[in-house]
């Protein structure tokens, strides 16, 4: 088939939901990716962040074979190896804990949601504190929480009892607490808000504060877990637990999984028939997980994040002083956000077109997330693509 054929299915029978570059993606190993035509191109944002050991790492791959072969799915009225071993991976990697296995970000924050909702219920609790900027997804509870009007625009009524405060401000969390407030959810770094990094004196004041009032502390850690920032969890960051955490995009190593995270010090509140899905925790998708986990211990790829991320800032910030178009550069590890001037789509589009694929978000913020297992000498190349392409539109000396 045809790019120009593929083209007019996607325009004939798919929802347009997507502003959708005309590029249709085949293959993909690491950090580079081929189209249709062969084009080559080096990967800077694999999937939106879930490609996280780069495109079709060996260890996802065979684990995904291998179990293909055994059984792909059984119901949560049964124990599968899978599931278990993976519960069992999390709470040692991260804190004691239980996990609850959905298929996507969303469904693990309208997990945590749920939770936080019947965590508070026999005292008359309710309220839930989210951040301006935030983003959690688009199913209802999730779009709620989501704290950007553009998301909501259209779909009301929507849950109540939702508040917004300002991120990294500890005076506008303390301004909107009430005797209802049950949980306050953040991201450690936000990321569709524009690679914005929490302080820690503010997650350390947080903590304290939800700690003395028996408010659950949620950190949505769907785009920055799996070694994403340099730890394997953002939180590790901060020298602090939250009490729930939501895990999906690179989890899976492309396989779709969610998990939320409950710290056991947490009364378990989900009890049976409180909550439940279907795909959640099926042995296909553990056992890509399982191998992301082992894949990340094996190839010490935390030391590379931590290497290759400081590296890569060091460029761009380089890049960014000789251009008056691309001002800070910010983030944690390998999540790198840069601010620009203006709107910074025509050089997401015209990267692509020169072989580099990179993200645009809130419009003005170019976005980088590359595989945690990436090389210097990869980096390098898609750098090289970056710069000519910011000189070729004359937004760089
Ligand atoms: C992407 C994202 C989500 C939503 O995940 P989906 O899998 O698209 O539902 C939720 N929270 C954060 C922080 C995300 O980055």
């Amino acid at each position: 088939m045809k790019k120009e054929e593929i083209k007019s299915l996607f325009d004939e029978y798919v929802l347009p939901t997507y502003t959708r570059q005309n590029i249709c993606l085949v293959k993909g190993k690491g950090s580079r990716v081929w189209d249709i035509d062969g084009k080559e191109y080096i990967d800077f944002f694999p999937g939106w962040a879930v490609s996280g050991l780069g495109h079709c790492h060996p260890m996802v791959v065979n684990a995904i074979k291998h179990q293909a072969r055994k059984i792909l799915h059984v119901s949560n009225n049964f124990m599968n190896v899978k599931q278990a071993r993976l519960a069992e991976e999390i709470s040692k990697a991260a804190f004691a804990s239980r996990s609850f296995f959905c298929n996507s970000g969303a469904e693990a924050v309208e997990a945590a949601i749920k939770f936080a909702r019947r965590y508070g219920f026999k005292k008359g609790r309710f309220e839930i504190i989210a951040m301006k900027n935030s983003f959690h997804g688009r199913t209802f509870g999730a779009l709620t929480a989501t704290g950007q009007s553009k998301y909501r625009e259209g779909f009301a009524p929507l849950p109540e009892g939702f508040k917004y405060a300002d991120f990294n401000s500890i005076e506008s969390f303390k301004n909107l607490l009430t005797d209802k407030t049950v949980a306050v959810i953040l991201e450690p770094v936000q990321g569709e808000g524009g690679i914005n990094v929490a302080d820690k004196e503010y997650i350390l004041q947080l903590k304290e504060i939800c700690d003395e009032r028996d408010i659950l502390l949620i950190f949505d850690e769907v785009q920055t877990c799996m070694g994403r920032t340099g730890k394997l969890f953002a939180y590790q960051h901060y020298g602090i637990e939250p009490d729930l955490m939501t895990l999906a995009k690179s989890l899976g190593g492309g396989v779709a999984i969610g998990a939320l995270v409950v710290n056991n010090k947490v009364e378990n509140v989900l009890v049976p028939g409180t909550h439940a899905s279907t795909f959640g925790g099926n042995p296909l998708a553990a056992a890509a997980a399982i191998a992301v986990f082992k894949a990340i211990k094996k190839e010490q790829l935390l030391k590379n994040v931590e290497r290759q991320g400081e590296y890569l800032r060091k460029r761009l910030e380089d890049i960014a002083e000789r251009s008056s178009f691309l001002h800070s550069v910010r983030g944690l590890g390998l999540m790198l956000g840069i601010e620009c001037a203006g709107s910074c789509t025509e050089i997401v589009s015209k990267s692509a077109e020169n072989g580099l694929l990179i993200n645009c978000t809130q419009g003005n913020v170019l976005r980088m997330a590359c595989a945690i297992n990436i090389s210097g000498k990869v980096i390098d190349k898609g750098l090289e693509i970056f710069e000519n392409t910011l000189k070729e539109l004359s937004l760089c000396k």
